[in-house]
């Protein structure tokens, strides 16, 4: 069958999943829209397969032998920022707070169709292609009145220059490459800080705050940089 993807690499997808039933039917699903799959039937063996091989997305069953598909995502993401699709079984009580936090980009529910599982991928997929283009090709991001300079270190709104510090720089960019994406607090104090960052966590508000007052027409009303209550943060794609 003809590949979908405009590219000619194909994408390995790397499916844990301990159920039989589902790993057959994914496996033909999946090979017939162009994706190559590799199984791991325990969160053990997801880990030790994704330290040997490159995979461009992973679809996580939470409920796993040996090891649980919270702390497979977990591990992961120590290293890898690999687009996670975390599956959960009906019934099954789902966190999404944690579920960020651990770092998944999306899930899905069992039963799913197909074509559901394969539109998630595919978005997840684009989602970071979209990034990664970004710094390959323009090293630039630019997102409503602001425009960073990634290699020049600079960044502009309505044009004229803001002098940002180091942490402040990446805190803007990483919420600028996840438009309309909710970002928790651990995963921006983990990426900007590093992950054993073990300061005071109000040093995110204060980095925010500075940003706010140097983005926002009206810092104590933020329509760029809004806060997502007992979450994190998020950058509004577009201005309401
Ligand atoms: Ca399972």
């Amino acid at each position: 069958m003809a590949k979908k993807t405009s590219s000619d690499k194909r994408i390995n997808v790397l499916v844990v999943e301990d159920e039989e039933s589902f790993i057959d039917a994914l496996t033909i699903g999946l090979n017939r829209e162009g994706f190559d799959v590799t199984i791991a039937r325990d969160g053990q063996q997801a880990v030790s397969l994704f330290a040997k091989d490159t995979f461009d997305v992973v679809l996580l069953d939470l409920m796993l032998p040996k090891m649980s598909g919270l702390d497979v995502c977990r591990t992961i993401r120590v290293h890898s920022e690999v687009p996670i699709i975390i599956v959960s079984a009906k019934g099954e009580e789902v966190d999404m707070v944690l579920m960020l936090e651990i770092g998944a980009d999306d899930y899905v529910t069992k039963p799913y169709r197909l074509r559901e599982l394969v539109a998630r991928i595919r978005a997840v997929l684009r989602r970071r292609e979209v990034h990664e283009t970004a710094f390959e090709v323009d090293e630039e991001i630019t997102i409503g009145p602001i425009r960073m300079d990634i290699d020049a270190r600079r960044c502009f709104v309505n044009g004229e220059e803001i002098k940002l510090r180091k942490k402040e720089f990446a805190l803007l960019r990483l919420l600028l490459e996840n438009p309309g994406r909710v970002l928790t607090r651990e995963v921006l104090i983990d990426r900007v800080w590093g992950s054993d960052y073990v300061g005071d966590t109000k040093t995110l508000d204060v980095h925010i705050k500075r940003l706010r007052t140097l983005i926002e027409d009206e810092p104590k009303r933020p329509t760029h940089i809004t806060t997502v209550r007992g979450v994190g943060y998020r950058f509004e794609a577009t201005k309401p």
